[in-house]
């Protein structure tokens, strides 16, 4: 008997085990814990170094759109296998429940400081944002909408390339896009690229980087092949902040980085200056 029997000291960590596991979020770039509501409000930027943490598509529509006026397209379209790549079905299903995308990029219309423009928005969540049949279609679906409806069109790029699994289909889509941006351009409408960490692969080297205006978020990863690739191939070291968007600006790919806050007045004041009078 005695102190034995005495029931046992409640664990002082047990609250701490309840709380939700979303509850703060590290900042990866200056280690500061912030409250993941403080960073939805925030949107996803940290207020100590302004880290922009990567955005879902429907999150980045929220963003830039003027109130009531995005009407997601295409919404039906979902990928085959047509290479009978092993187990690439499941994991396309799998991530279409995982994410509740239908693949990496959402397309829509909308306006932006009252101009019409069609949007498509790559999201790194589904297949690390890679470039498939599916995304390259609707691409080029939203670009044909905005060349018919004379809309400026925008794409939101974030992708780690062209997808293997859909093997020459998915290279295909790099000239695809391309062709239809030129029937775009010889419209007279603009095209706006943002590229968005990280940009990589087929998608730098195809529409991303052909913008009428390419802008950019801050410190966000920019290259074709990654640094260690680019640093075996050439056998040289690599200059510091290689591939960083302030690097591309400094060496002219891209014309200007924007802080997410000031993106939609700065969007609105791009097509305000390049939308074609009527
Ligand atoms: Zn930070």
């Amino acid at each position: 008997m005695g102190i034995f029997d005495k029931p046992r000291l409640k664990r002082a960590s047990k609250g701490r085990d309840n709380l939700p596991d979303d509850l703060w979020t590290k900042c990866p770039d200056c280690g500061e814990l912030l409250h993941t509501l403080d960073l939805k409000q925030n949107d996803l930027v940290c207020p100590n170094c302004f880290h922009h943490f990567l955005m879902g598509a429907y999150d980045r529509f929220k963003l830039i759109a003027d109130e009531d006026t995005f009407e997601e397209t295409e919404t039906d379209l979902i990928s085959t296998n047509p290479l009978g790549f092993s187990h690439y079905s499941q994991k396309t299903e799998l991530l279409r429940t995982k994410t509740g995308l239908k693949d990496a990029v959402v397309t829509g219309k909308m306006k932006i400081g009252g101009n019409p423009v069609m949007v498509a928005v790559m999201d790194f969540k589904f297949f690390a944002g890679s470039m498939g049949s599916v995304v390259g279609e609707k691409i080029t679906r939203a670009i044909e909408q905005a060349t018919a409806e004379k809309r400026a069109i925008l794409i939101f790029s974030s992708s780690s390339g062209a997808r293997m699994q859909e093997g020459m289909l998915s290279l295909m889509q790099m000239a695809k896009t391309c062709g239809a941006l030129a029937l775009h351009s010889e419209a007279k409408l603009p095209y706006i690229s943002i590229f968005t960490h990280p940009t990589t692969g087929g998608v730098t080297a195809s529409y991303a980087t052909i913008g009428d205006i390419n802008i950019a978020e801050p410190k966000c990863m920019i290259g074709f092949a990654g640094p260690r690739v680019v640093k075996e191939t050439t056998h040289q070291d690599l200059p510091p902040g290689f591939q960083t968007a302030e690097f591309m600006l400094d060496h002219g790919l891209i014309d200007a980085i924007i802080q997410r806050r000031d993106l939609r007045r700065k969007l609105s004041q791009y097509l305000d200056y390049t939308m074609p009078q009527s």
